[in-house]
């Protein structure tokens, strides 16, 4: 049974009025973070970070509202496909290229001595309400050594304060433009900001290198309320032990696809996401749906398409077992280059692609 409120006509239930209420306290506490200015940085135009502007247009907080206010009240149950990894395999064979999907955009990528993890969240819950339908596929504690942590952007469901201390203050913290503060200020000075087609090289303390470049998405950034596009945002192609791997982090489309894929000849994998895409009509602009990906899996000319994001939190209105599915159809013949991963399992690689250069 729930407690309807109504406010300038829209209607909000009592677990959901409650939600909002905290992640606005959530808000307000993080809310501080003034627009420090980036002149040299294509991207910054009129005192903020912007998409290029033949994007899409990005949806209104009144149409925000409008979304909060029509989402479904309630959903049917579900339990994702999970497989038992206790991180031994992954912590002796750091050398072989693999892929391991630890759940929604974290997933750990190894290859010739290096680890590193995308958008590590191990919360139980991220800005309060949303909570996990299943646990890490890896436990924290047992990953391999981390060398490099690439963060995509400062939504909530990317970057968890709580797992980013966790990591400690020795992991080397890759981040899209004006982010970088917000690491130093928790005392993680290991830290390096990248614009859009810049790459930073990093070396472990055994010697092994791997080479770091952030490339565009189509999305946004907000983590306070007065840090709208305060920060940059992006996705990331990483070489590492003879391979590249794209993760896109959060994006919408076209984004940049077919420039990343002319760039980055020879991609081996795709990290896609292909959760948090209804209703279209809100989500279209910021988040790719499974037919995008598809698309976008073309676009890129990679050879594998490993999925993500979806599965993991709850976020938007689609039923959370039919992303796979809609990928599935919408892959065709491309349906042999697909990938996809349970929480918790590696995918390692076959045979030995040649290594080259990644800088454009
Ligand atoms: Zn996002
Ligand atoms: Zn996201």
């Amino acid at each position: 049974m729930y407690t309807k409120f109504s406010l300038s006509g829209y209607h909000f239930n009592g677990p959901l009025l409650a939600g909002l209420l905290l992640g606005l306290c959530t808000l307000i506490s993080e809310g501080g973070c003034s627009h420090v200015p980036y002149p040299d940085s294509p991207q910054w135009r009129n005192g903020r970070f912007e998409n290029p502007p033949d994007w899409p247009r990005f949806p209104t907080v009144r149409e925000f509202l409008r979304w909060i206010a029509t989402r479904p009240r309630s959903f049917p149950d579900f339990a994702p496909r999970v497989v038992e990894n206790d991180g031994q395999r992954l912590r002796e064979e750091r050398k072989r290229p693999s892929v391991t999907w630890i759940g929604h955009a974290t997933l750990l990528v190894q290859g010739g001595g290096v680890s590193v993890l995308t958008d590590p969240i191990f919360s139980q819950r991220i800005s309060g309400i949303y909570s996990r339908f299943a646990a890490p596929g890896v436990a924290l504690a047992k990953l391999p050594p981390i060398d490099a942590v690439v963060i995509s952007h400062n939504h909530r469901d990317h970057l968890d304060e709580a797992s980013v201390k966790a990591l400690g203050p020795r992991v080397h913290f890759v981040v899209p433009l004006g982010l970088a503060a917000w690491f130093r200020q928790r005392g993680l000075t290991v830290v390096t900001e990248l614009d859009w087609w810049q790459t930073t090289e990093i070396t472990t303390a055994a010697g092994h290198k791997a080479q770091i470049t952030l490339v565009p998405a189509q999305h946004w950034s907000r983590r306070g309320l007065t840090d709208d596009r305060a920060t940059l945002w992006g996705g990331y192609v990483l070489a590492l032990g003879g391979v590249r791997v794209y993760f896109a982090g959060d994006t919408g489309y076209p984004a940049a696809f077919k420039e990343i894929g002319r760039r980055f000849a020879n991609l081996d994998y795709a990290l896609l996401p292909i959760g948090a895409y209804e209703p279209r009509w809100f989500m279209c602009p910021q988040h790719i749906s499974p037919e995008d990906a598809a698309r976008a899996f073309h676009d890129l000319g990679a050879r594998h398409l490993i999925p993500m994001h979806y599965a993991t939190f709850r976020l938007s209105d689609e039923p959370m077992d039919e992303p796979p599915r809609l990928l599935q159809q919408a892959l065709g013949k491309d349906i042999d280059h697909l990938i996809e991963l349970a929480i918790g399992e590696t995918h390692w690689q076959v045979g030995t692609p040649p290594f080259s250069d990644l800088r454009p």
